[in-house]
């Protein structure tokens, strides 16, 4: 249902489906377009036409912050024009976009920032288009190899049932000999995912974190356990797995909290998930512009931002942000990090930042 009361956001068990649909009429003529058109018809899903995304109106809610809330149960699905990939260094060469905007609710999420105020989940149905693409960036780049990333502007398996698009991926890259796909999710609804013929091309990656910090500040995201089980399943299906385990944030407990997850997962993963295994470490960051806009769509955070307890770190163009002060950072990374080694003495740890 829309939102018109600003209860608690909940953690989210079942797939998602949107509460209002907007398609963008070009979006007719491609078969997944036609497919989601009869779908969302027949879950009695509210449709709407829009000439563009641009034009989206009419998310109801009586202010910003329940316009914001509804505006992420909102679904558009159109057509993918600017096929020029973005850069997605370090870990891949580029973003491959597949969709933009996410149902979940993190409160640190960056997409806070850089999607300003249009946070409704936009899908594309020009997928053989955007896969074309693909190819050609391989094509420049062969021999050497092409990285994409697929999960930069959202959250690509949390809407996998409805689009299907990330299967497309995953099996068209599992059939290229110099390209590579990744993404993160912080869902658990993978099973669409299972039978991908993936050729070991595509590394399956979850963000996790210590189950108070997913209660808190994750909403609307995959309850801590169900991950982990999904995680097991991936691995079962031979993907390769990574983990990013982000952000890694001081609360009180934090120790122990970080100490349950590591053996959760290891008593949960199968034996041979831990010969290919990556783990990345990032620990919390903020900027000022994030803090406000923090501030504004979840009023009642417990999440801290107290820039005095914090190490201001110059970033590029000038714009820096704030981290755990150097023994603070220092003390999360080695704990962290003797954790993964006493469960995953065979994985690799590819950075902590
Ligand atoms: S799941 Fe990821 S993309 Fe979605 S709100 Fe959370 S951090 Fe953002």
């Amino acid at each position: 249902m829309l939102t018109t009361t600003e209860k608690p956001v909940k953690q989210l068990s079942k797939p998602f489906e949107p509460d209002l649909v907007f398609f963008e009429p070009g979006a007719l003529d491609y078969p997944l377009g036609k497919r989601l058109m009869k779908r969302f018809e027949m879950l009695g899903i509210p449709i709407r036409m829009t000439t563009s995304h641009n034009q989206v109106r009419g998310i109801p809610g009586e202010n910003d912050l329940q316009q914001y809330r509804n505006a992420k149960r909102t679904l558009v699905v159109g057509v993918r024009k600017t096929l020029t990939f973005d850069t997605s260094k370090p870990s891949a060469e580029y973003a491959i976009p597949i969709a933009t905007g996410c149902m979940g609710h993190c409160h640190y999420c960056y997409l806070q920032t850089t999607m300003g105020n249009k946070p409704y989940i936009r899908v594309y149905v020009n997928i053989d288009d955007i896969l074309a693409k693909a190819k050609e960036y391989m094509e420049k780049r062969k021999p050497q190899i092409t990285r994409f990333e697929a999960a930069c502007t959202s959250d690509p398996v949390g809407i996998e049932h409805i689009t299907g698009n990330l299967k497309r991926c995953i099996e068209f890259m599992g059939q290229q000999e110099y390209g590579r796909l990744r993404f993160v999710t912080k869902f658990a609804h993978v099973d669409p995912l299972l039978d991908a013929v993936h050729n070991g091309k595509t590394r399956f990656r979850f963000s996790i974190n210590a189950d108070y910090v997913i209660k808190n500040f994750e909403p609307a995201t995959s309850p801590f356990l169900e991950r982990i089980q999904a995680a097991g399943k991936v691995a079962g299906a031979g993907y390769p797995l990574g983990f990013i385990v982000a952000p890694l944030y001081r609360f009180d407990g934090w120790q122990q909290g970080y100490r349950e997850l590591f053996e959760r997962l290891s008593d949960t993963l199968p034996d041979e998930a831990g010969s290919d295994l990556t783990f990345e470490l990032i620990q919390h960051r903020f900027t000022k512009t994030a803090k406000n806009i923090i501030q504004k769509h979840y009023p009642n955070t417990k999440l801290e931002m107290n820039e005095e307890e914090r190490q201001y770190k110059w970033g590029r163009y000038g714009r820096g942000k704030y981290v755990y002060k150097k023994p603070d950072a220092a003390e999360l990374q080695e704990t962290i990090e003797q954790y993964i080694y006493q469960h995953f003495p065979a994985a690799k740890i590819e950075y902590f930042t």
